[in-house]
Formats: structure tokens, sequence, C-alpha cells
């Protein structure tokens, strides 16, 4: 075993603390990482304060994570020391079953390895993420940072990229599309940049007027204030994809509503609790389809990484030092953040 350091829950109503724990010495395939960087995704409030019912204590959040290879096991031929890399929300699956040899590794039938709270393959040992010091890693989960992006600004697309690119690639978001997107947040960004490189018209859908500037700069050719229920009805079936990033329990209709016949509405955020059950009539007479997705596969992530090096697309980002992490969860809550926070891993050793 070797040391590690990084910031945990300890329950669900603990706020995230310095600890100290141990990670594997690396084997054969394994890659040793240095973490430089860290995004802050939703699904890291979550699951720090328990929200998914499913949290392993203590709890060391984290799957936007971008560093340096400090060392490489023997057998391990994709990455060298010093190599630029990323890690996403999965560092392992059973890589046989039907999902994995499709590279749908999210989907594996015997569960993925979570980047962190995930049970390693084989064990009964929990996973701690990229809020930490350094990460050790089978290299088939390792992705290729490409040059053309900025380090830290690159970490988001490890979970906020994948999660918006996958859905767009599965149904098809093509040139000349209507494609609306719910929910300015971490998801949201992405998903409007994502849209528009495909050539899609892309409408955000908000609930904060005050992001009216900032979507259209991103991308959003037209955004709708979601509270406004007249101007939510105007869009009736104008839409052929929806993506449904919102973290919170909320009223589907209005935009299963929006798609054209045979649209389709994704939903990729997860709130702690459902939606109310959308109304029938709205998807059978015109053929509607309401879906989810996680996240991607691996070779999907390295894809989409490469896709937003070819079109420029990064995310924005709020730089924190780790110990600001309880003080973001808060800010998050009240979507208040523009439009991704990345931890600054440096920031650790004043913790120390
Ligand atoms: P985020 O940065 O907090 O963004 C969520 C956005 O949803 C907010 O910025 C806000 O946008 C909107 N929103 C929040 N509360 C709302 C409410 N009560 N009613 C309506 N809109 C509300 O979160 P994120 O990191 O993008 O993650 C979003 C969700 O996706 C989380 O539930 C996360 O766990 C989930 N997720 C799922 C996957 C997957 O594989 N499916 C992967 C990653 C994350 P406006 O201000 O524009 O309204
Ligand atoms: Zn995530
Ligand atoms: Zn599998």
């Amino acid at each position: 075993m070797t040391k590690a350091f990084g910031f945990a829950a300890t329950d669900a109503s603990a706020p995230l603390a310095p600890f100290s724990f141990d990670r594997r010495e690396p084997r054969e395939k394994d890659v040793d990482i240095d973490i430089l960087f860290c995004g802050v995704c939703h699904s890291d409030l979550h699951t720090a304060r328990g929200e998914w019912g499913n949290t392993l204590y203590p709890s060391v959040p984290g799957h936007e994570i971008v560093g340096r290879v400090s060392r490489v096991g023997s057998g391990v031929s994709k990455f060298k020391v010093d190599d630029l890399v990323g890690v996403g929300c999965m560092v392992d699956s059973c890589r046989h079953c039907a999902s994995c040899k499709e590279g749908l590794e999210q989907y594996c039938e015997s569960g993925f390895t979570g980047t962190y709270n995930g049970h390693l393959f084989g064990g009964t040992e929990n996973t701690y993420g990229g809020y930490s010091d350094r990460i050790v890693v089978d290299e088939s989960f390792v992705l290729k940072i490409p040059a053309g992006l900025d380090p830290a600004a690159a970490a988001p697309l490890l979970c906020a990229g994948i999660t918006t690119y996958s859905p767009m690639r599965r149904w098809r978001v093509s040139p000349g599309q209507n494609v609306g997107v719910v929910g300015l947040g971490g998801l949201g960004h992405m998903a409007i940049q994502i849209a528009k490189a495909m050539g899609a018209h892309v409408t955000l859908f908000t609930t904060s007027p005050g992001k009216l500037d900032d979507a259209k700069k991103l991308g959003a050719e037209r955004v709708v204030i979601s509270k406004d229920a007249e101007a939510m009805a105007k869009e009736f079936a104008t839409f052929d994809f929806i993506i449904n990033t919102v973290a919170a329990p909320h009223d589907l209709d209005p935009y299963l509503n929006a798609l054209k016949r045979d649209g389709v509405m994704c939903l990729v955020g997860a709130p702690a609790s459902p939606h109310p059950a959308p109304g029938v009539f709205n998807l059978i007479l015109k053929r509607r389809q309401l879906v989810g997705s996680l996240i991607g596969g691996v070779d999907e992530t390295q894809e989409m990484l490469d896709f937003c090096a070819k079109y420029g697309i990064a995310t924005q980002i709020e730089m924190i030092p780790m110990q600001k992490i309880n003080e973001a969860y808060e800010r998050m809550l009240k979507s208040d953040v523009k439009y991704r926070f990345v931890i600054d891993m440096k920031s650790l050793k004043d913790s120390r």
C-alpha cells in the first residue's frame, strides 16, 4: 500500500475534511497519477451527503480528474511518465459482458467500479476519488488529454462532457435539428457547446433569467424561462431532442410537450427523489420518447475529448482551493456556479 491524502465526508451530515488513506501499489497494468485538478460534479454532492442512499463512508468524491503520470507498471503500453492524463467516473468493469465488449462499460452487467464509492472488482474495498493528491488506475480506464486542451478546463469534460456528448451521439443530434438543453449548470454548459458543434440550433430552458447572456455566448440561439408557463406552451412540438440536466425533481410535461413527433427527451439529471410521473397522452399522441443515459464508455470518452479539442470547446471554470469545497457545495445548490468548480490540488498542501 502507498499513502494518499485528500478530503472526505465521514457521514451524510459531516463537512468534507482532511483524510489520509492508502492506495494500492501500482500493479502490472496500473498507472500512478499525481492529480493536478478535479472538477466538482453535482453527483459528488449527492454522494457525499448520502442523497442516493448508497454512500460508503468515508467518501472521497471526485471523478473529473486530470493529472500527470508519475509511475507506470511493467505491462503498461499506452502511457509513460509525465503524460497528461484524465480519469472519469469509472476505474474498472468486468470487461467480458456484452456491454463491456461493446465499449459500454458504464452499463457493465456486473456493475462498473466507480472512481469513488465503488467496490473494487473481486473485493469489498471502497474506491476513493479525485479530491486527493494521487490515484492508481488500470491503464484501460485512463484517458489521454489532447494537447490543445487546458488541463484545468479539461477536467470537467471527464464527466459533464461525456454525459452530454454520449446521448447526443446515441440519438444522432445532427445539423439543422432543434435541440433543447434544460438547466445551465456544469452539464448544461457542455450540452449547449456540444450540440452547437454538432450543427444543431440550441435553445436553453432555464430557471435563472440572469444566465441569458452566458447561454448566448456559449452558443444557444434562444433562451426560454422555464417558470413562464405561457412561454413554455409556445414551444409546442418544436424540438427533435431535449437533454434534461436538472438536479431536482420537476414537472417534465412542459418539455415533453415541446418535442416534435418522435422527438426524444433524455434525462441525465439524477435528483434524489423522483420527478412527478409525466402525462401519458403527451407521449402517445406524438410517439415521443422519454429516455435516460449514464455517462459514456471509455473509447467514447476519448472520442469526446478529441472532439472538444477539434472544435475548441472549453469548460468555464471557477478554480477553488480544496479548503473551499463545502462552500462550493452550498453555492452549487443555489445554482451559483459559472459553470464548474475545479479544485486546484496544489492547495492540499495547506491542510497536511
Ligand atoms: P449543477 O451544476 O448543479 O446544474 C444543475 C442545473 O439545474 C442548475 O444550474 C439549474 O440550472 C438547474 N436547476 C437546479 N435546481 C433546479 C430546480 N429546482 N428546478 C429547475 N432547475 C433547477 O449540476 P450538474 O453537475 O450539471 O449535474 C446535474 C445533474 O446531473 C445532477 O443530478 C448530477 O448528479 C447528474 N449527473 C448525471 C450523470 C449521468 O450519467 N446521468 C452524470 C453526471 C451528473 P438553471 O439555473 O439554468 O435553471
Ligand atoms: Zn459527475
Ligand atoms: Zn461488464
